[in-house]
Formats: structure tokens, sequence, C-alpha cells
């Protein structure tokens, strides 16, 4: 355990981890909305869609996570293949090699460690599919990010083996845990009013995401909780970023899906104010530092170099909005857009909408980032009531009452 907090408890780990869920759930789910063609004037407008919003592959596999951590205290990888592979439902947007693999896993006994190597030639998936799920574990081992961008990688080669999607998913997971430890220290502040509970089962029962109903709770505490292990811990703190990323990126943007395209301005510098002392900067600077040579790692350089950039569509155009689907071009823009909106879920996730491309996952990645935050970066109460319920199976593998 880190030296600057004390070990969490079990149930602690799980309302952070919740609370990132529910991030990642209104994010995946509002996102998806707009790929209906009668929602884009909503998203233009930013005003919300009609109707419940239904989640995807994104949210039903971060459960998974979630319930995998829950249960084992580590990114347990037959755990989590046997997961992925109970709950994968069909029509929830997987791509189609995830869809095979895991229908293989789950009716004819396929073994993941064959599956996911051989994917794509023998290559690994680079898919952003390990990235997608993976905030709520950064936010489980808030106290060690470091330690969560490695079992963020074990929990990667367990459907995306190829070294892009295992960087990007270190990066996601590394960030949620920056954000979430940076907000141990607002957490006494008490819950923002208006902000969504992190658990609104379809019992209807309700937590805010720091203050856990005890009654609701299973006890826990003689199960393997993350907090006893040991680590070397403490985050490197950067600061000497490689600068002079200028070469166009390599992602494509429609020319139809941009709007407004202010060309080259440069922002005013204004970002949403965070909620503590992590600044955009050092967010990308330290994340930057946990991940190896890669790809990923060169666009988390670009993203660094368009920290104050304002326009969106510009930023998309080097950065890349998953428009491939690949980790590469999903990551470096999720870090984006959720460094320069720390503390204002609204606005991260109309930003990252507003961009186009993978917009379920992308939106589901900084949604996840963002509301690891503490109480005040939750969606809005509106924005998670009109999202779909968490899985029941969540709430059961949770141990909490139906
Ligand atoms: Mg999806």
């Amino acid at each position: 355990m880190s030296a600057r907090f004390p070990a969490a408890s079990r149930d602690e780990r799980i309302s952070r981890a919740l609370a990132s869920l529910r991030g990642v759930a209104v994010g995946d789910a509002l996102g998806s909305q707009f790929f209906v063609p009668d929602n884009l004037p909503h998203l233009r407008r930013r005003e919300l869609p009609p109707g419940t919003w239904r989640w995807t592959d994104d949210t039903e596999m971060a459960a998974s996570v979630v319930a995998v951590l829950a249960a084992c205290g580590r990114a347990d990888q037959d755990a989590l293949a046997a997961s992925f592979a109970r709950h994968h439902d069909f029509d929830r947007g997987y791509g189609p090699a995830v869809n095979r693999m895991l229908r293989l896993i789950r009716q004819e006994g396929g073994d993941w460690r064959e599956l996911a190597p051989a994917l794509f030639d023998g290559q690994g998936s680079w898919g952003n599919g390990g990235a997608m799920r993976v905030a709520p574990l950064g936010a489980w081992f808030a106290d060690d990010p470091e330690y969560a961008a490695d079992e963020a990688a074990r929990s990667a080669e367990v459907t995306h083996r190829h070294p892009e999607a295992i960087a990007g998913t270190r990066a996601i997971a590394a960030a949620t845990a920056f954000v979430a430890a940076a907000a141990q220290g607002a957490t006494a502040a008490g819950p923002v009013p208006g902000a969504a509970p992190a658990w609104d089962a379809a019992t209807g029962a309700a937590h805010d995401g720091r203050q856990q109903d005890a009654g609701e709770q299973q006890a826990g505490g003689e199960r393997q909780g993350g907090g006893e292990r040991q680590s070397g811990g403490q985050p490197r703190a950067g600061g000497e970023r490689q600068a002079g990323y200028q070469q166009q990126g390599g992602s494509r943007q429609d020319a139809g899906d941009r709007q407004d395209v202010g060309g080259q301005q440069k922002s005013d510098s204004k970002t949403s104010a965070p909620p503590t002392s992590l600044s955009p900067e050092t967010l990308l600077v330290r994340v930057h530092d946990l991940v190896p040579r890669s790809a990923v790692q060169a666009g988390l350089r670009r993203a660094l170099d368009l920290l104050d950039y304002a326009d969106v569509h510009t930023v998309a155009a080097v950065l890349g909005c998953g428009r491939r689907t690949s980790t590469q071009d999903t990551v470096p823009f999720t870090l984006w857009a959720a460094a320069r909106h720390l503390g204002d879920f609204r606005e991260a996730i109309w930003t990252t909408a507003a961009a186009g491309g993978d917009m379920d996952t992308t939106c589901a990645i900084v949604g996840g980032i963002v509301a690891a935050g503490g109480p005040g970066s939750a969606p809005p109460r509106e924005w998670a009531d009109r999202t779909e319920a968490f899985p029941a199976w969540l709430r059961e593998s949770l141990g909490w009452p139906r």
C-alpha cells in the first residue's frame, strides 16, 4: 500500500469502483444514443435524448471487472474470462472477434489463453475493449496507480493481447487511479446536491457513492481486499515529457461529422476546475510515465501538447476519437477530454461526444475517469436516472439483497 493513504477497506473500494462504473454506464448509454440519426440534433444542441438509455458492451464488461475485484481483490484472469463469457449479451454491441471468442468460451469450453493470442493472425486484438472497461479497476486501486496499471494489463490480456491494447488499458486505469486518489482529501465535504447515486439497481436502492448504507452491504471483511499487498507505490512525478509531436495523427475525421470547426485557435486555457490540485498536465504526465513506449504513449505526448486547444474537432483530427475502434486512436483523445474536464461530468461528456467516432466507448472511458473524482464529479442525477440500471447479476455478485 502507498504511504500516502491508509489501506482502504473492501467497502471503500467497492464504493469508489461503483462511482466510476456509474460514470462508465452513463457515458456509454448516452454516447450510444448518438448513433441514432434522429438524436443527432440533440447532440448539436446539447439536449438529452428521450427515453431510457441502454448501455452497451462497455458497461457489461466493466461490471464484470467490478464483480471480479469484489470477489477476488485482484484482476483474476480466469475469473474475468468466466464472467465476461457468462454475462455476454450479443445485443450489446460487441466487436465480432470478442463476440466469437466469448461464445467459444461459454458454449464450447474454449480457453482464453489460446483464443486471445490467436486473434488477428496471432497479433492479438488492439481494439479498445480492454481500455473501455477498466476505469473502475483504477478507482479500486486508487491508493497505488502503478499497481492499478499492472492489474489493468492483466485484465486486458484476457481478450486484448496486442501491446497497444495493453498500454492503453494501463493508461486508463492509471488515470482513474490518480483522479480517485486526488479526490480522497475532498470526500469529507459530503455529497453534492443533484449528483447521481453510485448504485440504483432494479430494486431502487441508492447509495451516493461515498456513503454506503451499512445495512445493505455484505460485511466482507474476511474476503481478500487489495489493501494488504505491498508495492513500490509512489507514482513517478514526471515533468520531462517529450514535446514536439507535430505531425498529423493517423485518424481521419469525416467532414460530415464536423461542426463549427474553429481551426487552429488556442483556447484561453479555460478548463473545468478540477476538484483537487491534480492539474490536467500533471495527470497526463503521470499517466505517460506508467505507459510503455508505444503509439499510445506517443499519442499521450500529443494530447499533452494539445491540452490548451479548445476545439475538440481539431484535437480529434490529430489524436483520433475511436473511429478505428483501436486503442491507439481512442485512449489519447479520451485522456485529453477527461484531463480538461476533471470535476465537470457534463462538459466532459458533451465535449467527448461532439467529436463523433466510437462515442459509446469514448464517453464510457471519459465518464469512468471523471466520475472517480468524488461526489462533485458524478453524473447529473437526471442523466443517471435516464440510464438503464446496472445488471441485476452485479448486485447479486456483491452480495447485496434483492
Ligand atoms: Mg459499446
